[in-house]
């Protein structure tokens, strides 16, 4: 929220050094929209020509934003769209540890890409030290790239599936891990040694719902990502639901068939037991088929199963319905209890492509009550895979956004 002066001469100098340090963080928000000229960002939040130009000086000095406007003072022509984040300048890395793969996203100021490095994981249930050294060398690798194009690195996050401490970096539970009590930010910062940026851990889920509610621009959104776990996030009125214990959003874990399959928690007919990557592959492959070799990359592997469907396969056909069907069923429970504008599938739901998505919108239809699903918008997630890792290096960027003044960057 944008502050005021008041201008009444009590001296209090801190009071309005916070106010100073308040307004630059609103006006780089701002352009978090996009590029802005001066007078539009004066217009938009409602302050004075002199006083943005103070505070895109400010951000000019601190290399977090480019201002073309006073390159191009005493040039030809109407500046416009002249100030911008700056790219590659800062950005936060995000990482995705899941059952089939280690992912590393780098995301700048401007939210893009500066480097996505995934590789297949073959996780030992018994000992989880192979992972996370695994991870740390990826964690690393990225670091050094990254240091060596100039590029300061604001934090690590790192998104962990199950239920996960925010605030002590610890894996409570992640049961398709084998995980419990897991101190992760510890022991990857104990590997990644001094010097590192500040390493925090999150839920998966969660991170990816926050990536995929920046792209969707809309208030209300229901996100389901499908790996081997299933799990999402609700977000109402552009806010995200943690929950009373900030662990909403399992809803890989609603027991839709009591006669089901028995799923790791304990519970039987879980809504990730009809869903997960793991049933559909078993729907459209024998354990032999390069579909299920855990050895390759599970994108590669998808493709191959898309291929077979656009072929006809009718194996592979029937497990798309098949998995479609029984998401119509969840999500028709979700969509009427929570009348979202927007849902968003992802993971491997999203390589699934337009034949699962239609026959999802179909079924979704005919299960919700308000008419036409309330105009609820059932689509396929463009992020896929890379959301959680997306969602982790946008909170770490979260921080400069927040207080830009503590992380400015060397402007060469
Ligand atoms: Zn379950």
């Amino acid at each position: 929220m944008l502050t005021a002066g008041s201008g009444t001469g009590s001296g209090d100098a801190a009071a309005r050094g916070a106010i100073r340090r308040n307004n630059v963080s609103v006006v780089l928000r701002h352009l978090r929209r996009g590029a802005r000229s001066r007078t539009e960002i004066s217009r938009d939040l409602g302050l004075p020509n002199s006083t943005v130009s103070k505070l895109v000086g400010e951000l000019v000095e601190l290399g977090l934003v480019t201002d073309d406007e006073r390159r191009r003072a005493g040039g030809i022509g109407r500046p416009h769209q002249a100030v911008a984040l700056r790219a590659g300048a800062r950005c936060g890395l995000g990482v995705e540890i899941s059952v089939n793969y280690i992912r590393v996203i780098a995301l700048d100021l401007p939210g893009d890409v500066l480097l996505d490095d995934r590789a297949p994981v073959d996780h030992d249930r018994r000992n989880h030290r192979a992972t996370l050294d695994l991870t740390a060398d990826l964690v690393a690798a990225a670091l050094t790239a990254l240091r060596a194009t100039g590029t300061a690195v604001t934090g690590v996050t790192v998104a962990a599936p199950g239920h996960v401490d925010r605030d002590t970096g610890v894996v409570r539970l992640a049961t398709n891990l084998g995980w419990s009590d897991l101190p992760l930010a510890t022991e990857l910062a104990d590997r990644l040694g001094p010097g590192a940026p500040l390493v925090r851990v999150d839920n998966d889920a969660r991170l990816g719902t926050v990536a995929e509610h920046r792209v969707a621009h809309v208030p209300s959104l229901l996100y389901l990502t499908g790996e081997v776990g299933v799990a999402g996030g609700i977000v109402v009125d552009d806010t995200l639901v943690l929950g009373a214990a900030h662990s909403a959003g399992e809803l890989g874990h609603m027991p839709l068939d009591p006669r089901g399959a028995a799923c790791p928690c304990g519970q039987r007919g879980c809504f990730e037991t009809m869903v997960g990557l793991g049933t559909f592959l078993s729907y459209a492959a024998d354990a032999t088929d390069p579909l299920r070799d855990q050895r390759r990359d599970l994108e590669e592997r998808l493709a191959l199963g898309t291929a077979r469907a656009a072929a006809g396969d009718a194996r592979t056909v029937r497990a798309v319905d098949r998995i479609a069907a029984d998401l119509g069923l969840g999500l028709g429970l979700l969509v009427n209890v929570l009348d979202p504008a927007v849902v968003v599938l992802g993971g491997y739901f999203s390589h699934l492509g337009e034949p699962l998505l239609s026959r999802v919108r179909a079924e979704v239809t005919g299960r919700v009550l308000a008419p036409h699903a309330g105009g609820c918008d059932v689509r396929l997630s463009r992020l896929g895979f890379t959301a959680a890792a997306r969602g982790a290096a946008e909170t770490v960027l979260d921080d400069v956004f927040t207080d830009p003044a503590a992380f400015g960057v060397p402007v060469p």
